[in-house]
């Protein structure tokens, strides 16, 4: 793991990870890119102490990236908290990564896919942090994953907001991603280039994921696309798997990217408002004043 600190603008403490996985090259590129960006700390700064806001840029599965595979032992990425006795890199590996982000105010942990775009953001935990890095992004979509697995980066370190900037080895993916860094960092004014600008985004809760057979698999829907009742989102010489419920969505929806899924099913929950627009949750599509009271909001919830 290396860790990269540098000048803030601002007072908060903000953290990028990249090359949780190191079969995404795209992550430790922008980190580095990030790192040439801002200036270097002064020598004689204290660091660390709660006072001075600091940008810590982390590379943080730097054996998985040499080797170019996604990791060595374990996959990080579902291996936290982890056991820093473990004899399995990356399972000893997680608490140094937690160690190194305790008490950060923010943390965006950079993702690539064998997905097509657009990108989007996943979320474990929705505290104030995560409401202003999720809106402040250059994007659409959001994925609640606090039901599912509790493995994860976002799910073990507070104010994590995981993100997927495009295809695994573009440079697409490494432009995005470069962006939503740089707008990750206005919104907490850790960067004062320009003002922050912030969006309302849709939520989608992240349900099952859809298994895989065997044979020539077919995906028919793209990525948050509604698949009507009825339809076969996917199929393969084993499945079918033909959506009953209306409302689910594909999520990291692919033909060939993984070999026991095509992907996860999700369903859209509403949308989060920017920071001091309304209270901290997720709101209906259809609560448009955001002055309704918490009783209207759960029964517009089954929407
Ligand atoms: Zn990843």
């Amino acid at each position: 793991m290396q860790t990269i600190d540098r000048e803030s603008a601002g007072s908060a403490r903000v953290a990028i990870v990249g090359g949780i996985h190191g079969d995404e090259p795209a992550g430790e590129r922008i980190v580095r890119r990030i790192a040439d960006e801002l200036p270097a700390l002064d020598e004689g700064e204290e660091r660390g102490d709660g006072v001075k806001g600091i940008v810590r840029l982390i590379v943080a599965n730097e054996r998985a990236l040499a080797a170019e595979t996604r990791y060595t032992d374990a996959d990080l990425n579902r291996a936290f908290p982890g056991d820093a006795d473990s004899d399995e890199y990356e399972r000893a590996l997680a608490p140094r990564l937690t160690a190194a982000l305790e008490g950060f105010d923010a943390v965006l942990a950079l993702h690539t896919s064998h997905s097509a775009p657009p990108p989007f953001a996943i979320f474990s935990d929705l505290t104030e942090s995560v409401r202003r890095t999720v809106t402040g992004l250059p994007l659409e979509h959001v994925v609640d994953a606090s039901g599912l697995r509790s493995t994860t980066l976002d799910s073990t370190v507070p104010h994590t907001v995981s993100i997927e900037v495009g295809r695994q080895g573009s440079e697409a993916a490494v432009e995005y991603g470069h962006e939503a860094c740089l707008a990750f960092l206005r919104v907490h004014g850790a960067l004062a280039d320009e003002p922050p600008a912030f969006s309302e985004t849709t939520v989608v809760e992240g349900r099952e994921e859809v298994p895989k057979g065997g044979g020539e698999p077919h995906v028919h829907y793209a990525n948050f696309e509604a698949i009507p009742a009825g339809a076969v989102f996917a199929e393969d010489d084993v499945h079918t798997h033909r959506v009953e419920e209306p409302g689910l969505v594909p999520v990291l929806a692919s033909e060939r990217g993984y070999d026991d899924i095509f992907g996860m099913y999700g369903r859209v929950t509403g949308v989060l408002k920017p920071p001091g627009e309304g209270e901290l949750r997720v709101y209906p599509r259809d609560e448009t004043d955001g002055r309704r009271d918490s009783a209207a909001n759960e029964a517009g919830g089954e929407n």
